[in-house]
């Protein structure tokens, strides 16, 4: 919650400086102030993040992509970043790999794609698709603990290096993690590779598939 609470103590900042003000002695925000909490509805969660402007890419999207898909899922799929057709719609993985991820889901795991919980670790488009900076990953990491929260799935698939790596906070290699289950507080944590590199690299779908069917069997 750091990285949020410096990004907004600096927004007051700003304004206060808008206003006039040259010097300020006001601690605004003190780790247990309760304005900080993030709401504890995903309707009201959806309409913060929609009005975020605490990093660099809130700049350049054209809309914040959330997250969408059952509120009650028990499943869980977080993604890296929307990419252009994601950002043009507000929807998450409607582009190419999204169209993989949806046979995954409804091919493999046998649900339907409305089943499950679809989000990613950063909600705003990073400009050429380019990876989240650390701060701009842990400026919105607030958000998506508080979906996970909410949603609250038994079992949550990291698509893909980067969201697993901030998911758990372990820098190994994907290809060395993947298929494995991971207890985490209150879920299962099961990294596999991320759509788009089996797009690039399509002899990595068996390990793909086998890690799916280990999901279905936890499921
Ligand atoms: N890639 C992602 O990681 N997320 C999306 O929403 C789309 C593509």
């Amino acid at each position: 919650m750091k990285n949020l609470k410096n990004a907004l103590l600096l927004k007051q900042l700003y304004l206060l400086k808008q206003l006039g003000y040259k010097y300020t002695d006001l601690t605004p925000f003190k780790e247990d102030e309760p304005d900080l909490s993030l709401p504890n509805t995903l309707d009201k969660l959806k309409k913060q993040a929609m009005e975020c402007h605490l990093c660099q890419l809130s700049k350049s999207r054209t809309h914040v992509v959330f997250g969408e898909g059952n509120t009650e899922a028990k499943l869980m799929f977080v993604g890296e970043a929307p990419g252009a057709m994601e950002d043009s719609s507000g929807k998450p993985f409607i582009g190419r790999s999204g169209e993989l991820l949806t046979k995954m889901i409804e091919n493999v795991l046998q649900i339907s794609r409305s089943e499950v919980y679809i989000t990613n670790i950063v909600k705003c488009r990073p400009r050429g698709n380019a990876e989240p900076t650390p701060a701009e990953a842990h400026t919105c990491q607030p958000y998506l603990m508080k979906q996970i929260a909410l949603v609250k799935p038994n079992i949550i698939v990291a698509l893909g290096a980067t969201a697993y790596h901030y998911l758990s906070d372990d820098d190994s290699n994907i290809s060395k993690v993947r298929g494995t289950v991971i207890q985490k507080k209150g879920y299962t944590l099961v990294p596999t590779y991320h759509p788009s590199y089996l797009l690039r690299n399509p002899s990595a779908k068996k390990e793909v598939f086998e890690d799916l069917k280990m999901i279905r069997e936890l499921l």
